[in-house]
C-alpha cells in the first residue's frame, strides 16, 4: 500500500514537472516532445571506428584490449548511437521523465543502424527491469524499445523470457569488476521451454562495461540458446 502510494505521488510528482517545465526537443527547442523525428534524423549513428565484437571506440583491425583479455559471451554488441550530450538528455526524459514517446522518433534510426550492421536474429528479448522499479517508472524502456525495433523488422519479441529477481544498485560509480559482481545472478529464467538452437539479440537501452547483457546471456546460453547478441539505443564510450 505504501509502495502504491509512493507511486502514485511520483507520477504526480512528474506530471507537476511536465506542466510547469513541458517537455523541450533536445535539438530544436521545440515545446511538447523530448526528440523531434527532424532532429531525431540528425544523430549521427555510431559507426567507425569500433571493435568488431564488443562496439566500444576502437581503431585497429584486431579487437579491442578487453575483447582479447576477457572477452564476453554476448557478441557482437552493436548500438544505434554513441552516448554524447544529445542522447544523454534523450535517455534522460526516456527514463526519469515518463519521455517513452521519443522511441517514435528513434525507432527508424534504430532500423538503419541494425540494418547497416547487417544484423540477423530469432527472437528480441528485452532487458529486464526488476517489477518494483517497474511499477515505479511505469514501463520499462528496454521493452518498448524491443517491442518497437521487432514491429519495425518483423521479428518477435520476448517480453517475460527473463526476469529480475534481485534489485542491483546504480551501476554508474561502479568499475568492470565491481559491476560484474553487481549484476551476477540477477536475472531468471521463468519456465522450462529452451532455446535450442536459437540466435537471440539482447536489447536494451544503454551498453556500457556488457555486465548486465553478460548476466543476462549466461541464463539464455544455459537453456540452450546456440548465441546471444546484443543491439542498445546507445554505447559508452
Ligand atoms: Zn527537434
Ligand atoms: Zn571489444
Amino acid at each position: 500500500m505504501a509502495e502504491q502510494l509512493i507511486t502514485w505521488a511520483w507520477r504526480a510528482y512528474r506530471w507537476g514537472i511536465d506542466l510547469v517545465l513541458p517537455p523541450q526537443c533536445v535539438g530544436c527547442g521545440k515545446v511538447g516532445l523530448w526528440l523531434c523525428p527532424a532532429c531525431a534524423q540528425q544523430i549521427p549513428l555510431w559507426e567507425a571506428p569500433q571493435c568488431p565484437r564488443c562496439g566500444r571506440p576502437w581503431e585497429g583491425e584486431e579487437l579491442c584490449t578487453v575483447c582479447r583479455e576477457s572477452p564476453l559471451q554476448v557478441a557482437p554488441i552493436r548500438s544505434t548511437f554513441l552516448f554524447q550530450a544529445e542522447i544523454r538528455d534523450v535517455m534522460h526524459a526516456l527514463k526519469y521523465r515518463g519521455g517513452y514517446q521519443v522511441i517514435r522518433s528513434l525507432t527508424p534510426r534504430m532500423v538503419e543502424a541494425w540494418q547497416r550492421a547487417e544484423f540477423v536474429t530469432d527472437l528480441l528479448v528485452p532487458v529486464p527491469l526488476h517489477p518494483r522499479r517497474e511499477a515505479k517508472r511505469g514501463y520499462n524502456q528496454a521493452n518498448l524499445l524491443a517491442c518497437a525495433l521487432g514491429e519495425a523488422l518483423d521479428v518477435p519479441v520476448a517480453s517475460r523470457l527473463l526476469r529480475r529477481t534481485r534489485a542491483t544498485v546504480s551501476q554508474t560509480k561502479l568499475n568492470r569488476k565491481q559491476r560484474r559482481e553487481n549484476v551476477s545472478g540477477a536475472f531468471t529464467y521463468p519456465d522450462d521451454i529452451l532455446l535450442d538452437d536459437m540466435h537471440l539479440t539482447l536489447v536494451d537501452d544503454v551498453a556500457t562495461t556488457g555486465a548486465t547483457l553478460e548476466a543476462c546471456a549466461d541464463v539464455l546460453l544455459a537453456h540452450g540458446a546456440e548465441r546471444v547478441s546484443a543491439f542498445t539505443l546507445a554505447r559508452a564510450p
